[in-house]
């Protein structure tokens, strides 16, 4: 079924969802599957699966030479959805992203999802990779979320790559984007970001997931801006429970969102590591709350890997 099916057959009850990593290179899917175990009392219809571009490893070689010597990778997110909606019976929603894929790659992989019986994508555009200054398309590939939304679209209308003809082999994917209550960090200003949020939309995003955030009015006023913009369509807040200390600088330098001042004094106060996450998982309850109060559609837990954390603050929504 649709992400947005499940919104309207919810009715205005606020959902439950989650969003979990490929293991690195190597690793085994029981990491998932304890993952998300004991996450599925919370009967989540949907789970995101990300998608992560080739990094490639440096190491410094004399005079401040760089050589590069290995590439990290977090294959295996088609795997992992596959697996997901076959063990819970849950919707797998995969992130698609613009790096490293040509649009050949791009059509190619949806086909095998459509064949997986997989209904919904999230598309992005996928960040710069770490050593690179900024974001660079594979060649061939999309430079913009919007252009991936835009080809999806096409093959929900039966159009493929080589012919631009309706062929009558649709797909049928529900499409979602990225956004971002304190906007994304590339862009110029909040309204330049908007307007190409409603671009995304305008090609055939039906629901929007927000990057995280710790202050719900930021959430709120976003989605006060993007109606003001014209963009009608769910916004699903996103939340990420902060558990270390070190997250306190961390969170802001990767992902450029603020911290608000009583969430990092209080944090900055702990006595230990155990203190800092119950201070971090009360904000995300308190968060949750509110935002469910609010009447969100759902609310979308980045689980880390770490489903105790989320236990206890869904327990207490
Ligand atoms: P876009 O919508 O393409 O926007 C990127 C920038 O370009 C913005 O500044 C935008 O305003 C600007 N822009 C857009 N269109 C145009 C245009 N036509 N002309 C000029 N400027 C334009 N990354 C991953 O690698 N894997 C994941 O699985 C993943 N999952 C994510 C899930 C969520 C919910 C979120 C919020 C982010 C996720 N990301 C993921 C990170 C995301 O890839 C980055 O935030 C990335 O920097 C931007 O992606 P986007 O899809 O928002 O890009």
């Amino acid at each position: 079924m649709k992400v947005t099916e499940y919104f309207e057959k919810a009715k205005g009850e606020t959902l439950t969802s989650f969003e979990v990593l490929p293991p690195l290179k190597g690793g085994s899917m029981k990491s998932i599957f304890d993952t998300l175990d004991p996450l599925m009392e919370f009967k989540p219809p949907f789970v995101d699966v990300t998608y992560h571009r080739e990094e490639f490893i440096y190491t410094e070689r004399k005079s401040g030479f760089f050589e590069k010597v290995a590439i990290r990778k977090r294959p295996g997110t088609v795997g992992i959805c596959a697996a997901l909606m076959h063990r819970y019976g849950v919707d797998a929603v995969p992130h698609l992203i613009c790096g490293g894929f040509t649009k050949e790659n791009t059509e190619d992989a949806l086909i095998d999802l459509n064949f997986l019986n997989i209904n919904n994508v999230l598309a992005l555009r996928g960040d710069a990779r770490k050593f690179d200054s900024k974001f660079i398309p594979e060649e061939g590939g999309h430079s913009y979320a919007v252009d991936l939304v835009e080809q999806i679209s096409n093959m929900n209308k039966g159009i493929y790559l080589d012919s631009n003809i309706e062929n009558g082999n649709k797909t049928n994917f529900c499409i979602g984007v990225a956004g971002y209550p304190e906007k994304q960090y590339e862009s110029p200003n909040i309204e330049t970001d908007l307007k190409y949020t409603k671009a995304k939309i305008d090609a055939g995003a039906s629901y929007i997931v927000t990057q995280m955030f710790y202050d719900n009015e930021k959430y709120f006023d976003y989605v006060k801006r993007c109606r003001a913009a014209g963009i009608n369509v769910p916004i699903v807040p996103g939340l990420k429970p902060l558990t270390k200390k070190y997250q306190i600088n961390a969170i802001p330098r990767n992902f450029y969102i603020n911290l608000p001042e009583a969430l990092s004094k209080e944090l900055l106060k702990a006595k230990d590591t155990s203190h800092v996450k119950e201070i971090g998982i009360e904000w995300a309850i308190q968060q949750s709350k509110e935002l469910k109060a609010a009447g969100v559609p759902c609310l979308h837990y980045y689980t880390m890997g770490d489903s105790d954390t989320i236990v206890k603050i869904i327990e207490k929504t």
